[in-house]
């Protein structure tokens, strides 16, 4: 049995939205309970008026009106009320007899609670927007496949892109220019332990020092993505690194004041009392013979002061060096001028001196000359009477070896890496020396990209020693 026309009325005012149904002349013809409760007016007086007026708040139909619009069947649209606050979904169906209007349903929903749900929604969002691009620090959304989901401006920055150019792309071709993740990648290490990692790596790729921090996202056990947090880090590692150096100026410097202490201390101090002494004694004798050999003694011991002073202010100047001033030299003239410099203590002992000059161009500082005045100077000193002192120059590829061969006593395997250092005076019974001249020449060739050492003369007795420097490149 179909209802009768009461119970339609009936199930018509108990559906809980608003229906009105309007005839051609936009007069509401019949509304319900529920239409009545969302326009807050009372049912008769919603019944008879027009449609635009009441429902749409217009003093005339609008020209997009279905009642205009022959060929729609349908049509939504949102309506704000103004006097209730209210936000309205007005879904309009016309009802056609033989293709011509007959009448509109207008089914009425309340949807302010949705739209400011909505609203709320978009203000959360924007708030949360907002504050990831506000943060200093670049951030990342990643997921476990390296790709990143979200990116901050901060990190846009940072990489010199973006924010769109970022997203969908991999991380390690974002941050570190490359095309697989790198060795120290922190994802790996995250999904493991299941905690943060943090990062300080200088990054060439962005020419920066950065600091990342992963944080792995979980759900269900599962890795879902990892939140990078990445820092500029440059200036204060640039910070660092200054007060790094200057702590070794000032770590040098203490060492040098040390040396110099110790030079004044032990090296000068002793033969100063002993010209003082003498000094007296010369005083107190009448005998001109007797003055002139405290004389003598004198003069030995100012010789060995002087050459003390002038050594120890050659250290304390190769000491503060940092950069030296290098152009291009020939290594072989100057080997060539210094053993002439020295033939003649070399002639004193019966020592000849080998040596075949051939043009070596080296990028070096005219200083370096001191290297090899040492190296000869100490082949001579150290070396028997009659003896032969070979000094040679091997060019390779990129580098000059030069060596100075001797016959004397040699160097205790025990001392050849001290000799060096600074003081380490190995027992010389009878030869003068200052102990500082080896370690002169180190830093001289450390400072020319060099190296220095001692080996055995394979041919039994003596020492040779060895300087290596970079060729001059053409
Ligand atoms: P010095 O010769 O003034 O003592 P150096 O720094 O030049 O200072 O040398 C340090 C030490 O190395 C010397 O005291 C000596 O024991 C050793 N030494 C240097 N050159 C030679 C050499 N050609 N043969 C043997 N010993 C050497």
């Amino acid at each position: 049995m179909s209802p009768t026309i009461k119970e339609w009325k009936e199930i018509f005012n108990s559906i809980g939205e608003g229906i009105a149904i309007i005839d051609t002349t936009h007069t509401i013809i019949e509304a319900n309970q529920a239409l009545s409760r969302v326009l807050e007016i009372p049912l008769n007086q919603i019944i008879g008026e027009k449609c635009y007026k009441v429902i749409c708040n217009l003093s005339s139909p609008p020209r997009d009106c279905i009642i205009f619009k022959k060929k729609l069947e349908k049509k939504n649209k949102e309506v704000f009320k103004k006097n209730l606050g209210k936000y309205l979904l007005i879904t309009q169906t016309a009802i056609k007899d033989n293709g011509k209007i007959r009448n509109i349903i207008y089914m009425v929903r309340d949807i302010t609670q949705e739209k400011k749900l909505q609203e709320n929604i978009l203000k959360e969002k924007e708030f949360w927007e907002n504050t990831f691009n506000s943060m200093k620090d670049g951030v990342a959304v990643i997921d476990k496949k390296c790709t990143i989901v979200k990116a901050n401006k901060a990190l846009a920055e940072l990489v010199g892109k973006k924010p769109d150019e970022i997203i969908g792309k991999k991380c390690y071709n974002i941050i570190h220019g490359r095309n697989s993740p790198i060795k120290e990648c922190l994802l790996k290490k995250a999904i493991k332990t299941k905690k943060s990692e943090d990062l300080e790596i200088y990054e060439p790729f962005l020419k920066k020092y950065i600091s990342i921090r992963e944080s792995p996202i979980f759900e269900n056990g599962e890795l879902k993505f990892v939140i990078h947090v990445i820092r500029d880090i440059t200036k204060k590692k640039e910070a660092e690194n200054k007060l790094k150096e200057y702590a070794k100026e000032l770590e040098e410097l203490n060492k040098s004041k040390e040396i110099f202490a110790d030079i004044l201390r032990h090296d000068l101090l002793n033969p100063v009392m002993v010209v003082e002494g003498l000094a007296r004694l010369a005083l107190q004798e009448d005998d001109i013979e007797e003055i002139k050999q405290y004389l003598e003694v004198i003069l030995r011991n100012m010789y060995g002061i002087k050459s003390i002073i002038e050594d120890a202010s050659l250290l304390g100047k190769v000491e503060s060096l940092r950069d030296l001033e290098l152009k291009e030299i020939d290594v072989s003239e100057i080997i060539f001028n210094t053993i002439q410099d020295f033939q003649i203590k070399a002639k004193e002992k019966n020592i000849r001196i080998i040596f075949e000059p051939k043009e070596c161009i080296i990028k070096a500082n005219p200083v370096i000359e001191q290297v090899f005045s040492n190296l000869i100077s100490n082949a001579i000193k150290y070396s028997p009477k009659n003896s032969e002192v070979i000094v040679k120059i091997e060019e390779g590829k990129d580098t000059v070896k030069i060596s100075v061969e001797d016959q004397g006593s040699g160097v205790p395997d025990e001392y050849k890496k001290s000799i060096f250092e600074r003081f380490k005076r190995v027992k010389k019974k009878g030869v003068k020396g200052t102990g500082l001249g080896l370690a002169i020449v180190k830093r001289l060739v450390e400072l020319h990209g060099g190296r220095v050492w001692v080996e055995d003369n394979p041919k039994g007795k003596g020492s040779i020693f060895f300087v290596e420097l970079p060729k001059a490149k053409s």
